[in-house]
């Protein structure tokens, strides 16, 4: 039996992982925790039976706790709830699929407690990863990749040597706005940039997924799970999202994973690694699919994406700087008070006004959060 918690139960990672679940009696759900969605916290706790479960807020905590009387469960709450969690003697694996900078805490206490991570939560790699990989290492803890781009990577290295890697090609679908001049994104509504042509996410994912935004988190990402240079990290748009990533070796050998999209594949083979276990579900059809097509990303009109490289060559605090920058916009974009494009502007404006804090602490990483929020909120009033 494997036991294993889940930061963000309630989110799109956190039900696909608990479907993952329902089909593999051998995965055991010791802890949950989410943020305020107690009514589906309270059917996951019926239906998973946890010992522990976690909300963000004390009141929604204890509407949680009235709601499950009746169960032998711990209910916690707030950060030290999700630290708590983190290190259950019980749990071998954490799932981060928590969204944000919060997860960074839960992760490094986890890996000092020697669990092994499923990482979906990609912003503690952006923003911390030279606290991360380390620290990992030193415990021997895996980092397993839920993101799908980055486990198709990983299941593409099985077996081959790091330092044959000439680059690393991420696939990306090119959103919903691929193809579209700066002048068609002016009047773009937040419905037009909540449907993504091939996954069906979170909704803050889902429009990083359409500024580019999402890739270039993903390039950080990568960088700090395969330890490769940036320069060596490729976006490939590939708008079938079948391809959903690959390695491209010294001898020029190119290997891919292939897949319908469906998230349940990289958290399943996450959850068993090494192993690969049936799956129901749509296969991939070559037949049907006809042709793949790739194209080079059109950084002029996605600025997001060419502000990521930028932010992960000056280092340090930058990609808090940039990561923190896009979740205030793409909050505001979704409150309907910034118009599309002035999610990439606030970014580059952040970064602009920002120092440089080399090898910065969390603390320093929160910190840079704060400011970053209190200047965007300057920015945009009303
Ligand atoms: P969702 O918005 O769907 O879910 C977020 C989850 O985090 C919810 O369970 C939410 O709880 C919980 N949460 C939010 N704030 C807090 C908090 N303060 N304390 C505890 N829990 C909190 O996000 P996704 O599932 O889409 O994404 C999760 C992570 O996975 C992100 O980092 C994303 O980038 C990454 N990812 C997602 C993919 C996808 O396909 N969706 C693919 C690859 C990576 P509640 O709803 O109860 O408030």
């Amino acid at each position: 039996m494997k036991k294993i918690a889940i930061l963000g139960s309630t989110g799109s990672i956190g039900t696909q992982t608990l479907e993952v679940v329902r089909s593999n009696p051998e995965l055991e759900v010791t802890a949950l925790a989410a943020g305020g969605n107690v009514r589906k916290m309270e059917e996951q706790i019926r239906e998973f039976k946890p010992c522990a479960a976690c909300m963000w807020t004390k009141e929604a905590a204890c509407d949680l706790k009235n709601r499950v009387a009746d169960m032998d469960i711990k209910i916690l709450w707030g950060m030290e709830g999700l630290l708590e969690i983190a290190v259950l003697p019980q749990v071998q694996v954490l799932v981060t699929a928590i969204v944000g900078m919060i997860g960074i805490r839960p992760t490094i206490a986890a890996i000092e407690s020697g669990k092994n991570i499923a990482l979906a939560n990609k912003e503690t790699l952006v923003t911390a990863g030279h606290i991360i990989m380390p620290l990992a290492k030193k415990h021997n803890v895996s980092i397993l990749p839920v993101d799908s781009e980055h486990s198709a990577v990983f299941q593409s290295l099985n077996g081959e040597r790091a330092d044959r890697i000439e680059k690393i090609l991420l696939t990306a679908s090119g959103g919903p706005f691929r193809g579209k001049t700066r002048k068609e994104l002016e009047s773009v509504q937040v419905e037009d940039a909540l449907k993504h042509p091939n996954w069906a996410m979170g909704r803050k994912i889902t429009i990083d997924s359409s500024t580019l935004v999402n890739k270039g988190l993903e390039v950080m990402e990568a960088k700090w799970l395969f330890g490769v240079e940036l320069n060596r990290i490729q976006v490939v748009v590939h708008p079938q999202s079948i391809i959903h990533s690959m390695v491209e070796y010294a001898d020029g050998a190119v290997m891919a994973q292939l897949g319908t999209p469906d998230m349940k594949l990289p958290i399943q083979y996450a959850l068993f690694y090494p192993d690969r276990r049936p799956m129901n579900g749509k296969k991939v059809n070559f037949f049907e699919i006809g042709s793949l097509t790739f194209e080079k990303p059109d950084t002029e009109t996605f600025t997001g994406l060419g502000l990521a490289y930028r932010a992960a060559e000056l280092g340090g605090s930058m990609p808090a700087v940039y990561n923190a920058a896009n979740e205030k916009a793409v909050e505001l974009f979704l409150e309907r008070r910034i118009a599309y494009l002035q999610i990439p502007e606030l970014i580059e404006e952040s970064m602009e006004q920002h120092g440089v804090i080399e090898n910065p602490s969390v603390d320093d990483i929160l910190n840079t959060q704060k400011q970053v929020y209190e200047y965007i909120a300057g920015r945009v009033k009303g």
